[in-house]
């Protein structure tokens, strides 16, 4: 199959014409409609999926040709024509979808490609109707302008201008005072403009309200959770996740941030001296992209045969693009052909440590979704999106055996930091969810109320930050810098529970390395065609909603991060 993908620049695909397009879509309704049997069901089903995939390729690529340079003016008008065309290929897709939940052989589709797409397709049809369609909308313009009024941030800080993004840089500055400074220009940029972030986030809240009304739902928790294909677990099962968080991950997170205030030698560890783990600062990488790349090459070639294979083909068929460029967008991500059964690393390294996580963490997305390939519907390429961190963030930790080739003598030093950043930021995590869930659930609240909600988040799982003179946190104000907040309501939780997912493997690999390796490599074959749960028990994993989960990977982890015995 990898013989069949061409290079990068060679992949191309017609832009598609929307009367072309509904034209197929209406033989595709009809051939359904009249189908005999449900051999023939299936048939119309495979000619679906060839026409999403050639669909799908084209909008992956139009959206990374745009981000590969966002002042080519024919990239950006090309974007702006899919922009335009995807809600109503959505609408298209999900006619046909409501055709397939209330088929007659839908038992025989479900036989022969399972459950879990009747289920994604249930929720798409639960989650749309054109009678939400002015709504979404509106909710798009306010998410835009919350991007907007974000990206107009310029900071002022020793003659240079920064914005949000690059005025972050400075929260792991050796120096304190450069830390306090910045992480104060920034507050005071969200207390300037408080009230403009209080009415969009009220407007948008009411807005999504009126949706869950329009569509059914008592709330939006339900539609959110609708909307982000919550399928084997509830309310309830992320309650119980956010109570052992609660309960077992912040007594070593309040242990690792005491450690760090006696390595820094602070009397008080304040929120501006948390992005600095000890006085040596972070560890760096030994050298370039290109650099990366051989080391990447060396320890994969080392890892896993299939990851060998995976990673070379993405190296000779130019699918990495990994160096910052002027008018390349930020950011970094793994997208997906799935004409061409090949996957795209984008990313912007920067000299960090930073580097290697992405390049792994990318690797680990793009490998599964090469792996998932076989899967009989697009559906199934990728998971639901907290799975999908599952493959990224444990390959994270599956690799930690070659930090050497990264890190030489820092790479100990490199595993402890990993391993603890993502320990504390587990509490943090479910903090952001769970205000959610007040903000949702009581809708009418007032902005101030709202502040208050973080405020009892913040004394929960946050037990001992302090801001100091910060300006706006010091008012609950925090939230308003967590952009899914605003812009993917209840997409958050998602990160911790890929985490705890990895953490196990971590934990295991501890124990039986080959073991755990093969594990998560035919767990990354299963792709989407899974809920989490199951995804999640069927690598070997215990579910994070069972109580004591965490436990074992934490008393695991002490020793690991040099704590003492547990208090
Ligand atoms: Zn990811």
């Amino acid at each position: 199959m990898s013989e069949a993908i061409p290079n990068f620049s060679e992949m191309h695909v017609d832009e598609p014409v929307l009367d072309e397009l509904t034209e197929q879509y209406n033989e595709l309704y009809l051939a359904l409609d009249n189908a005999g049997s449900a051999q023939d069901q299936i048939d119309v089903l495979q000619r679906w999926d060839q026409l999403r995939r050639r669909i799908d390729t084209w909008g992956a690529l139009t959206s990374l040709r745009f981000y590969q340079d966002t002042a080519d003016p024919e990239c950006k008008a090309a974007r702006e024509r899919m922009d335009e065309l995807s809600p109503k290929l959505q609408n298209l897709a999900v006619e046909l979808k409501k055709r397939l939940l209330n088929s007659p052989y839908r038992s025989e589709l479900e036989a022969r490609f399972g459950q879990q797409a009747f289920a994604i397709w249930e929720a798409d049809a639960r989650t749309f109707d054109p009678a939400i369609e002015e709504d979404l909308v509106e909710e798009s313009k306010l998410t835009a302008r919350y991007t907007e009024l974000r990206s107009s941030a310029k900071l002022e800080y020793k003659g240079e201008t920064y914005n949000l993004s690059s005025i972050a840089r400075f929260a792991s500055d050796p120096d304190r005072s450069v830390r306090h400074e910045t992480s104060q220009l920034r507050w005071q940029f969200f207390k300037d403009h408080a009230d403009e972030f209080d009415e969009i986030y009220d407007q948008l809240v009411k807005v999504r309200t009126r949706m869950a009304h329009k569509l059914g739902y008592d709330n939006y928790v339900g539609l959110g959770y609708d909307r982000m294909y919550r399928i084997d677990y509830d309310q309830g099962d992320v309650d119980t996740f956010r109570k052992e968080v609660e309960r077992v991950v912040v007594p070593v997170a309040r242990a690792l941030r005491e450690q760090q205030r006696r390595a820094l030698g602070l009397d008080k560890l304040m929120a501006w001296d948390e992005g600095i783990r000890d006085p040596e600062g972070n560890p760096k990488p030994g050298g370039d992209s290109t650099w990366m790349k051989e080391q990447a090459a060396k320890m994969y070639a080392e890892l896993h045969p299939e990851l060998d294979g995976f990673f070379t083909l993405m190296r000779k068929r130019d699918l990495l693009d990994l160096d910052v460029r002027e008018n390349k967008a930020g950011g970094g991500f793994c997208t997906g052909f799935p004409l061409y059964g090949a996957p795209y690393i984008f990313a912007n390294f920067n000299g960090t440590k930073h580097d290697v996580t992405v390049l792994t963490h990318e690797m680990g997305h793009a490998f599964q979704v090469y792996s998932s390939d076989d899967q009989p519907l697009m559906d199934y390429l990728w998971p639901t999106m907290e799975s999908c961190e599952i493959h990224s963030m444990s390959l994270e930790y599956l690799t930690f055996p070659w930090m050497e080739l990264f890190f030489g003598d820092d790479a100990a030093r490199f595993r402890r930091h990993h391993l603890g950043d993502n320990l504390l930021f587990l509490p943090y995590g479910v903090a952001v969810d769970h205000f959610q869930h007040l903000v949702y659930e009581n809708p009418d609240a007032t902005p101030a109320e709202r502040r208050q909600f973080w405020q009892q988040m913040e004394a929960r799982y946050l037990p001992d930050r302090d801001y100091g003179d910060l300006p706006h946190v010091d008012e609950g104000g925090l939230w308003q810098g967590q952009l899914h907040i605003y812009e993917v309501p209840f997409y958050y939780i998602d990160y911790t529970l890929a985490e705890s997912c990895a953490l196990q493997f971590w934990a295991q690999s501890e124990e039986d390395f080959a073991d755990a390796l093969e594990r998560y490599v035919e767990l990354c074959k299963r792709g989407g065609s899974l809920p989490f749960k199951a995804l999640a028990t069927s690598a070997g994993l215990r579910s994070p909603f069972e109580a004591g989960c965490l436990e074992a990977v934490v008393e695991r982890a002490r020793p690991a991060l040099l704590l003492e015995e547990s208090p």
